[in-house]
């Protein structure tokens, strides 16, 4: 593989740019910067092990991803590329009142199943009292009781791409902007086309989000991603040094975390179902806010500095797509992280290089397959 094209420039698509540049391969990455990208939005939590819902073939491929990432930052912080701002903080997973409670017990017992089949990131669980939960996180309500994880970790995900497109380029990588088609030739995929230009190429991932099927659907192919909105709050929090307050997890879907210096990130919804429609709405964010003043009343001094608005690529058994495209021996499609792509995105760009350039794989990607039937698989929520 001498020469690739990265279509799509989110936390996969960077990814991927930046592993084949490393590796020695002339490299370009396109991406068209739609608004609503999932990676700008995206909150940055990084525990698979408090998962819930996932499909039982998420796990295994999330501990590889999740035991990649200090790899990935030593490996940035090689070229000078230190602000991605990912770091081990630990989650408390909360019980605001006594249903929260029962569950909590619940969890309790599955991350100590979860722990002695051997998965990570759940090692010293513990149970934390009103005191010392207020302790970690200030702003906090009072709570019934919450259980802490100590190894969660959160990482920015518009400041990690930025970090790989950066690094990509140190590597010799090129970022060129727009809307790229796939061109094939007598059955071959020959490169892309970017604005009439034909960009010739060995190989191409293909790391567009939500909007893959438009790219796909001239091959003749579609996979089963769709977008789901998420409007997700910030907040600064005046002169409070928020860098190291816990991730805050365990009341349904919505979550808050928080960064250096003084900001918290709260939310977020999870629209199926939205379509492309990337419009904050006046449901989303009552949903947002009525969390964030249930869990933190003390950020209800706050400034809101933004609201981000990102459209998840939501596939409908909850997995990624990562594999070879069907008919084609160097087109490689790496999409439908959905909620995870933060979490598992960084390696699945890995995993499209190495595919591309027919090296090993570390990890099983077999359920990730293409030309799967999600239909088979059975997902018990988005
Ligand atoms: C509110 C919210 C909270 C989230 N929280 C978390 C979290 O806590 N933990 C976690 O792990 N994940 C989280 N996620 C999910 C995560 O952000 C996404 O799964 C991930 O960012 C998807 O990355 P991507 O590269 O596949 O897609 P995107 O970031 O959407 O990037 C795709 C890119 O492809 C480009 N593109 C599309 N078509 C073309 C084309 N034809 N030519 C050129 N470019 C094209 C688009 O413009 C876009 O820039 C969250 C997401 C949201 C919205």
């Amino acid at each position: 593989m001498n020469r690739a094209v990265v279509v799509g420039g989110g936390v996969v698509g960077a990814s991927a740019a930046f592993h084949l540049a490393r590796a020695g391969v002339e490299t370009i990455m396109v991406d068209r910067k739609d608004p609503g990208h999932a990676t700008f939005a995206g909150a940055g939590i990084i525990s698979p092990g408090t998962s819930t819902r996932p499909l039982p073939a998420f796990f295994p491929f999330a501990q590889v991803a999740v035991a990649h990432y200090p790899a990935l930052i030593a490996a940035l912080a090689e070229i000078g590329q230190t602000d991605t701002r990912y770091e081990v903080v630990g989650e408390l997973i909360l019980a605001m009142d006594d249903d929260e409670l029962a569950n909590l017990l619940d969890l309790r017992a599955l991350y100590a199943e979860r722990r002695a089949g051997g998965m990570p990131n759940l090692g010293a669980v513990s149970e934390v009292d009103n005191a010392t939960a207020k302790q970690m996180f200030p702003a906090l309500a009072d709570i019934h009781g919450a259980l802490y994880v100590p190894e969660a970790a959160r990482v920015d995900g518009d400041c990690l791409r930025n970090a790989l497109v950066a690094g990509a380029r140190a590597h010799g990588a090129e970022v060129r902007y727009g809307g790229a088609s796939i061109k094939v030739e007598r059955e071959r995929v020959v490169g892309i086309e970017l604005d009439r230009e034909v960009i010739a190429a060995d190989g191409v991932v293909i790391a567009t989000g939500a909007w893959t099927n438009a790219l796909l659907s001239p091959l003749g192919f579609a996979v089963a991603v769709e977008p789901q909105r998420g409007q997700i709050l910030h907040i600064e929090l005046g002169d409070v040094d928020t860098s190291r307050w816990p991730i805050l997890g365990g009341t349904g879907d919505q979550y808050m975390l928080t960064f250096g210096p003084n900001r918290i990130v709260s939310g977020a919804t999870r629209e199926t179902g939205s379509g492309f429609d990337v419009r904050l709405t006046v449901e989303g964010m009552q949903s947002v806010f009525n969390h964030a003043m249930r869990v933190a009343p003390g950020v209800g001094s706050g400034t809101v500095r933004e609201i981000r608005i990102g459209l998840r690529p939501l596939s409908a058994d909850g997995l990624p797509y990562l594999g070879m495209v069907p008919g084609h021996v160097n087109l490689v499609l790496a999409t439908g992280h959905g909620p995870s792509g933060l979490q598992l995105g960084p390696y699945s760009g890995l995993v499209a290089a190495q595919l591309l350039t027919g090296n090993e794989v570390e990890a099983d990607v077999a359920p990730f397959a293409v030309d799967r039937d999600p239909v088979a698989n059975s997902y018990v929520g988005h």
